[in-house]
């Protein structure tokens, strides 16, 4: 089937002043298919939210193209753009900057009708009352104003605005990592069931590998405005390839007692380099644990090394080898 979104060597590069040029994405190419999430996974400054704006065209890329069910996007001009705004939404993280205060619940809930011409009046308000319904939240809602909301209820708010004209794609970026940890749970499992029911494709943005490992069908890796490693969410948790992606998976907790304890976890030393000037060659070479000469001016291609569906951009990943560095950390 041909994909729901299809982003091709996507760049975003924006001045800073005096000159200097923040490389915030270089060279992103990903697809997701009809029904398909993709987690796309990094640290802050990876430039993950950067691919989320430039697909819905809140920001320019600087090149690269992006397309829609097979039509390229990239150049269409803002009014060519709106209808196509139907098919796309997204989620922020936070749910309260988001919703306008003013407006009532039922009014933000309906605004995307509105614009889209789908429906008002009664029509609009049974349809906004049945979304409703579907995040869990009941009609009293509908009269209520965003600052009367817990952050869970706001966020599932956002959610049925988002979801309300039943969109090919959502862009969730940090949907759940705003809201206390007790209610991060509640609103990542009515994600999963709604795109379960709805069958939308969803690109989900997250620092925490762990808040996809159920979620999504496949994962990429970005660090430094690249993607360093993709593949099935299955395969990325049981055998890593990249050592970056080792080094975040080190790092989640595990619930089991007893896999915790035998787990090896890598300590990346130093920040994360700055995107104005990123280090040359690999750019997870300054803090990689098995770095190598060459990684230091060589540039690593995501390949995929007829693996199956796992590329990684690693000059040590071969087909029959996998670098480990967690063998150079320390049990514990
Ligand atoms: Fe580490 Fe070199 Fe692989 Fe980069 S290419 S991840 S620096 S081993
Ligand atoms: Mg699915």
């Amino acid at each position: 089937a041909e994909p729901i979104l299809r982003v091709g060597e996507l760049v975003k590069h924006y001045g800073a002043g005096r000159g200097n040029v923040v490389h915030a994405v270089d060279g992103v190419s990903l697809s997701i298919g009809p029904g398909e999430v993709l987690g796309l996974v990094g640290e802050s400054g990876s430039g993950k939210s950067t691919v989320g704006k430039c697909i819905l065209r809140l920001t320019e890329p600087t090149s690269g193209t992006v397309s829609l069910v097979g039509r390229d996007i990239t150049h269409l001009s803002r009014r060519a753009l709106r209808p196509l705004r139907r098919d796309v939404h997204i989620v922020f993280q936070d749910p309260y900057s988001s919703l306008n205060p003013r407006f009532t619940i039922g009014q933000i809930v309906a605004e995307p009708l509105r614009r889209h011409r789908i429906a008002r009046g009664g029509e609009a308000a049974r349809q906004v009352t049945a979304m409703l319904e579907r995040v869990g939240l009941g009609a009293e809602t509908l009269s209520r104003f965003p600052h009367e909301l817990s952050g869970g209820q706001r966020q599932r708010v956002s959610l049925a605005r988002a979801l309300i004209l039943e969109p090919k794609l959502v862009v969730a970026d940090e949907p759940v990592s705003a809201l206390d940890v007790s209610v991060q749970a509640s609103v990542l499992n009515l994600i999963t069931d709604l795109q379960r029911d709805m069958g939308f494709s969803c690109l989900f943005i997250t620092h925490d590998l762990s808040v996809v490992e159920f979620l999504a069908d496949r994962i990429a890796v970005m660090y430094l405005g690249r993607i360093v490693e993709t593949g099935p969410t299955a395969e990325i948790f049981a055998a890593p390839r990249h050592p970056y992606t080792q080094a975040l998976l080190s790092a989640a907790p595990v619930p089991d007692p007893v896999k915790q304890r035998r787990r090896r976890r890598v300590v990346l030393s130093g920040e994360v380099p700055s995107p104005l000037d990123p280090p040359p060659g690999c750019r997870f070479h300054t803090r990689c644990p098995v770095a190598v000469d060459r990684c230091r001016t060589e540039v690593p291609e995501l390949r995929d090394l007829r693996l199956g569906d796992h590329p990684v951009a690693c000059h040590l990943v071969t087909t029959d080898h996998v670098p480990d560095a967690t063998a150079t950390a320390t049990a514990g």
